[in-house]
Protein backbone atom coordinates (compact mmCIF):
# COMPACT_ATOMS: atom_id res chain seq x y z
CA UNK A 1 0.00 0.00 0.00
CA UNK A 2 0.76 3.74 -0.58
CA UNK A 3 -0.35 6.13 2.09
CA UNK A 4 -0.80 10.22 2.01
CA UNK A 5 -1.88 12.44 5.03
CA UNK A 6 -3.47 15.70 4.60
CA UNK A 7 -5.03 18.45 6.75
CA UNK A 8 -7.25 21.20 6.69
CA UNK A 9 -8.31 24.18 8.18
CA UNK A 10 -11.20 27.22 8.30
CA UNK A 11 -12.50 29.43 9.82
CA UNK A 12 -16.45 31.13 9.68
CA UNK A 13 -17.96 33.68 11.45
CA UNK A 14 -20.52 33.57 13.56
CA UNK A 15 -24.15 35.69 12.57
CA UNK A 16 -27.08 35.85 14.64
CA UNK A 17 -30.03 34.90 12.51
CA UNK A 18 -28.44 32.23 10.03
CA UNK A 19 -28.74 28.17 10.19
CA UNK A 20 -25.71 26.43 11.66
CA UNK A 21 -25.10 23.98 8.98
CA UNK A 22 -21.75 21.62 10.93
CA UNK A 23 -20.53 18.42 9.72
CA UNK A 24 -23.34 18.09 7.51
CA UNK A 25 -26.21 18.00 10.42
CA UNK A 26 -27.89 21.71 11.20
CA UNK A 27 -27.49 22.62 14.76
CA UNK A 28 -30.46 24.02 16.84
CA UNK A 29 -28.54 27.47 17.24
CA UNK A 30 -29.49 31.20 16.79
CA UNK A 31 -26.76 32.38 15.05
CA UNK A 32 -25.32 30.33 12.09
CA UNK A 33 -22.10 31.01 10.25
CA UNK A 34 -21.63 33.52 7.22
CA UNK A 35 -20.39 32.42 3.91
CA UNK A 36 -21.34 31.94 0.28
CA UNK A 37 -22.25 28.46 0.56
CA UNK A 38 -24.17 27.13 3.44
CA UNK A 39 -20.80 27.77 5.81
CA UNK A 40 -20.05 24.16 6.90
CA UNK A 41 -16.72 25.41 8.22
CA UNK A 42 -16.40 21.69 9.37
CA UNK A 43 -16.91 20.50 6.09
CA UNK A 44 -14.97 22.77 4.37
CA UNK A 45 -11.86 21.85 6.66
CA UNK A 46 -12.57 18.04 5.73
CA UNK A 47 -12.38 18.87 2.12
CA UNK A 48 -9.02 20.50 2.28
CA UNK A 49 -7.46 17.80 4.24
CA UNK A 50 -8.48 15.01 1.55
CA UNK A 51 -7.72 17.54 -1.41
CA UNK A 52 -4.37 18.37 0.62
CA UNK A 53 -2.99 14.68 1.14
CA UNK A 54 -3.15 14.41 -3.10
CA UNK A 55 -2.29 18.41 -3.30
CA UNK A 56 -4.68 19.01 -5.31
CA UNK A 57 -5.48 22.74 -3.92
CA UNK A 58 -8.13 23.34 -1.85
CA UNK A 59 -12.00 24.13 -2.12
CA UNK A 60 -11.91 27.69 -2.45
CA UNK A 61 -9.87 27.00 -5.50
CA UNK A 62 -12.10 24.00 -6.83
CA UNK A 63 -15.72 25.90 -5.98
CA UNK A 64 -14.73 29.76 -6.10
CA UNK A 65 -17.03 32.16 -3.89
CA UNK A 66 -17.05 34.50 -6.55
CA UNK A 67 -18.92 31.85 -8.97
CA UNK A 68 -23.13 31.85 -8.51
CA UNK A 69 -22.49 27.76 -9.03
CA UNK A 70 -21.56 27.59 -5.29
CA UNK A 71 -23.44 30.01 -3.79
CA UNK A 72 -25.90 28.49 -0.82
CA UNK A 73 -24.20 25.37 -1.62
CA UNK A 74 -25.37 22.12 0.39
CA UNK A 75 -21.35 21.81 1.35
CA UNK A 76 -22.17 18.01 1.46
CA UNK A 77 -21.99 18.37 -2.28
CA UNK A 78 -18.89 19.23 -2.13
CA UNK A 79 -17.79 16.77 0.03
CA UNK A 80 -19.51 14.40 -2.48
CA UNK A 81 -17.44 16.03 -5.39
CA UNK A 82 -14.35 15.91 -3.48
CA UNK A 83 -14.60 12.15 -2.69
CA UNK A 84 -15.07 11.42 -6.21
CA UNK A 85 -11.72 13.25 -7.34
CA UNK A 86 -10.16 10.81 -4.50
CA UNK A 87 -11.61 7.74 -5.19
CA UNK A 88 -11.00 8.50 -9.42
CA UNK A 89 -7.16 8.08 -8.27
CA UNK A 90 -7.72 4.96 -7.05
CA UNK A 91 -7.62 6.42 -3.63
CA UNK A 92 -9.60 5.06 0.02
CA UNK A 93 -10.00 6.54 2.72
CA UNK A 94 -8.33 5.35 5.67
CA UNK A 95 -9.81 7.56 8.48
CA UNK A 96 -9.88 11.15 9.06
CA UNK A 97 -10.29 13.22 12.28
CA UNK A 98 -12.04 16.29 12.76
CA UNK A 99 -11.34 18.88 16.04
CA UNK A 100 -14.34 21.79 15.46
CA UNK A 101 -13.61 24.59 18.37
CA UNK A 102 -16.84 26.26 19.34
CA UNK A 103 -17.73 28.03 22.53
CA UNK A 104 -21.72 27.52 21.95
CA UNK A 105 -24.26 25.67 21.41
CA UNK A 106 -22.42 22.88 23.29
CA UNK A 107 -21.70 19.94 19.87
CA UNK A 108 -21.77 16.77 21.83
CA UNK A 109 -25.25 15.64 21.72
CA UNK A 110 -24.73 16.28 17.62
CA UNK A 111 -21.09 14.20 17.17
CA UNK A 112 -23.44 10.90 16.45
CA UNK A 113 -25.00 12.56 14.29
CA UNK A 114 -21.77 14.11 12.33
CA UNK A 115 -20.25 11.11 12.24
CA UNK A 116 -22.90 8.82 10.41
CA UNK A 117 -23.91 11.99 8.14
CA UNK A 118 -20.15 12.46 7.01
CA UNK A 119 -19.56 8.60 6.80
CA UNK A 120 -22.79 8.33 4.36
CA UNK A 121 -21.29 11.28 1.88
CA UNK A 122 -17.95 9.63 1.96
CA UNK A 123 -19.39 6.41 1.62
CA UNK A 124 -17.57 4.72 4.34
CA UNK A 125 -17.84 3.11 7.33
CA UNK A 126 -18.93 5.43 10.52
CA UNK A 127 -15.20 4.04 12.46
CA UNK A 128 -13.34 5.68 10.02
CA UNK A 129 -15.12 9.04 10.75
CA UNK A 130 -14.23 10.91 14.05
CA UNK A 131 -15.52 14.24 15.31
CA UNK A 132 -14.32 16.25 18.56
CA UNK A 133 -15.51 19.28 19.62
CA UNK A 134 -14.23 21.61 22.11
CA UNK A 135 -14.77 24.83 23.39
CA UNK A 136 -11.86 27.34 24.23
CA UNK A 137 -12.77 28.58 27.36
CA UNK A 138 -13.87 31.93 26.35
CA UNK A 139 -10.68 32.94 25.05
CA UNK A 140 -9.97 34.37 21.64
CA UNK A 141 -12.48 35.29 18.55
CA UNK A 142 -13.79 31.43 19.17
CA UNK A 143 -14.52 31.92 23.13
CA UNK A 144 -16.04 35.25 22.67
CA UNK A 145 -18.66 33.95 20.44
CA UNK A 146 -17.28 35.52 16.87
CA UNK A 147 -16.16 32.43 15.23
CA UNK A 148 -15.83 28.95 14.52
CA UNK A 149 -12.49 27.17 14.07
CA UNK A 150 -11.91 23.55 12.47
CA UNK A 151 -8.86 21.38 11.50
CA UNK A 152 -9.03 18.35 9.74
CA UNK A 153 -6.66 15.60 8.98
CA UNK A 154 -7.35 12.48 6.14
CA UNK A 155 -5.43 9.31 5.67
CA UNK A 156 -6.01 8.05 1.90
CA UNK A 157 -4.46 4.51 0.77
CA UNK A 158 -3.95 2.97 -2.40
CA UNK A 159 -2.77 -0.26 -3.42
CA UNK A 160 0.77 -0.07 -5.56
MG1 LIG B 1 -15.09 27.72 4.44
Amino acid sequence: MEYRIGQGYDVHQLREGLPMWLGGVQIPSTMGFVAHSDGDVAIHALCDALLGALAMGDIGHLFPDTSDEWKGVDSKVLLADVMGRVRSLGWQVGNVDITIALQAPKLAPHIDTMRSTLAGVMGIDVDRVSVKATTTEHLGFVGRGEGCEVWAVALLCRSL
